[in-house]
């Protein structure tokens, strides 16, 4: 803290720099302190399917030489637990290696109904149960990141699989007016109650953890997604239904091509 000598108190200019010290400290603090938040919640975070897996070798090294049932299961367990672990390893890393201003470098003039059919392409195969619909794709452009743009909507759509039992369906749509581009994920899965909407896009953030914990969510997607938002000067909304569905939809400023841009 910067104390201001009793004999300065009158220097306007002083007491100005040691207010604009004082507030730099304070931010200073701050990012300390929530680093330190993320390092104990990517600690714990870890630490669990660690956990589970030195579990199933105890089990394998007890009972998995005679018995093929455990055997089977336990690497099975294993195997799920690393795939698990390895997605959040690579979740965390986002967060570690992101700055500011490192997406705007990389920015392109994007078609978005090509970069939504190329998403959908991508995921039909792993939505298992549920079906993935295409709805309305309008042709427009944005000015964005493409890599991270569709890492956000995979992030929506993996949720959306998630978060959506057998039989559903989620749909993805691109809408866009004269002067706005929306990418849309519906689905028709458990949805989110009313009070946890705000706080779904804080770091490491489920609404239950029991009913996450079966399907292995990490709680760090939907902060990702409104990073990666923000990084695209794209907004996001959320809204959702009880036990009817969710819709996520991300709004990027439309692009309109000019001379300089078709001559690239
Ligand atoms: P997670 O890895 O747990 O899915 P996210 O940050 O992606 O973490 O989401 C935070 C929480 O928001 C989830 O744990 C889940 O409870 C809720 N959520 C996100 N998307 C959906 C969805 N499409 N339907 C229902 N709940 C959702």
């Amino acid at each position: 803290r910067i104390v201001i000598p009793k004999e300065a108190e009158n220097g306007i200019e002083i007491h100005n720099l040691a207010q604009s010290i004082n507030q730099a400290l304070d931010r200073i603090e701050y990012g300390y302190k929530q680093q330190q938040q993320f390092i104990s919640n990517a600690s714990h975070e870890l630490r669990t399917p660690l956990t589970v897996i030195s579990g199933y070798i105890n089990l394998l090294d007890r009972w998995g030489k005679e018995d093929p049932k455990v055997l089977d299961e336990s690497i099975q367990a294993i195997q799920s637990e690393t795939e698990y672990m390895r997605q959040l390893i690579e979740r965390l890393l986002f967060f570690a290696r992101s700055t500011t201003g490192t997406l705007e470098a990389h920015f392109m003039v994007i078609d978005a109904s090509e970069l939504l059919e190329e998403v959908y392409n991508g995921v039909l195969l792993i939505a298992e149960e549920r079906e993935i619909l295409l709805g309305r794709n309008d042709k427009a452009s944005i000015y964005a990141e493409p890599g991270s743009v569709k890492q956000m909507l995979r992030i929506f759509i993996d949720n959306a699989i998630k978060y959506t039992p057998s039989g559903g369906y989620i749909y993805l749509s691109c809408e866009a007016d004269e002067k706005q581009v929306c990418f849309k994920v519906q689905d028709t899965g458990i949805g989110i109650p009313k009070k946890d909407l705000e706080r779904v896009f804080e770091r490491f953030y489920r609404v239950d953890s029991s009913r996450t914990k079966e399907t292995g969510g990490s709680g760090l997607g939907l902060s990702i997604a409104k990073y990666i938002a923000k990084g695209n000067n794209a907004r996001l909304e959320l809204t959702s239904e009880l036990h009817k569905g969710t819709t996520v939809t991300a709004i990027f400023p439309r692009h309109y091509e000019t001379k300089k841009d078709t001559d690239k």
